[in-house]
């Protein structure tokens, strides 16, 4: 799933080709996506994220919500093209097509007055986390790694790199949320801060179907240090990388120096 880093990397892209750019035309080409119509002849005003959600600003006081879920992703193409497999909805720019391409259907896009969305309480590049993680965690007792996905609390981090920031941050991904000091939670904000920021600038982080707006594969998984490493030994200090479950989700840590 497109996390932070990806979206991030899709809007950079897309703020380099699109804006200012008229759309000239909307194909829906699988109705799932959502009844979404009425924006042809707007012009793209600003390309931002909110959290995982991609948000493409119009000229009128409107505004796209992409969510890309399990296994969205954005295309763009100089020459229109009928045949793309999975491509759900495609817009026409005057110098090429935005195809949107999801196999697994749960992408979802929706146009909607600007700013009528939920606030976010914390991007975790834009705020310090620690202090609102420390404030809304006491009552908490989920494990520290199902928190940090939390979309609720902050908006943004997903499987791979939950577990990243908590090996960077040398915390076992199953402590008690209520267990974890706030000297703690600014080691984990700052580990998060960084590695975000670097897979940002990495593109993204290919180990399954991502890609970036031209097709391009991320380069962050080349970086990674823990996750799908079961079973090898920790970059750190030479323990062994284990898999566990955590909420459902295959979480890598290394027992040894995550306490
Ligand atoms: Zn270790």
């Amino acid at each position: 799933m497109p996390e932070l880093p990806e979206v991030e990397t899709l809007c950079r892209q897309l703020r380099e080709i699109v804006l200012n750019e008229e759309i000239r035309g909307f194909e829906v080409r699988d109705a799932k996506i959502g009844a979404v119509s009425g924006f042809t002849g707007r012009k793209i005003f600003s390309v931002t994220r909110y959290g995982k959600t991609l948000v493409i600003k119009l000229d009128d006081d409107t505004e796209l919500l992409l969510h890309l879920r399990m296994t969205g992703r954005l295309l763009w193409q100089v020459h229109h093209q009928e045949v793309i497999p999975y491509t759900r909805f495609v817009i026409i720019f005057p110098r090429g097509n935005l195809f949107c391409i999801d196999p697994r259907r749960f992408a979802t896009l929706a146009l909607q007055k600007n700013g009528s969305g939920k606030a976010i309480i914390s991007d975790p590049l834009q705020t310090r986390w620690a202090p609102v993680l420390h404030e809304i965690t006491c009552t908490r007792k989920t494990p520290v790694k199902s928190f940090l996905m939390d979309q609720r609390v902050i908006a943004g981090i997903g499987n791979i790199y939950a577990s990243e920031i908590l090996h960077a941050a040398a915390i076992d991904p199953m402590r008690s949320i209520c267990e974890v000091t706030l000297r703690e939670l600014e080691t984990i904000s700052e580990a998060g801060r960084n590695i975000l920021q670097r897979a940002i600038d990495c593109r993204g982080t290919s180990v399954s179907d991502w890609r970036d707006l031209f097709g391009s594969r991320g380069e962050y998984q080349n970086e990674l240090k823990v996750y799908r490493r079961e079973s090898l030994p920790c970059l750190r200090c030479g323990g062994t990388i284990s898999r566990i479950r955590v909420n459902g989700r295959g979480t890598y840590f290394c027992a040894h120096c995550q306490q």
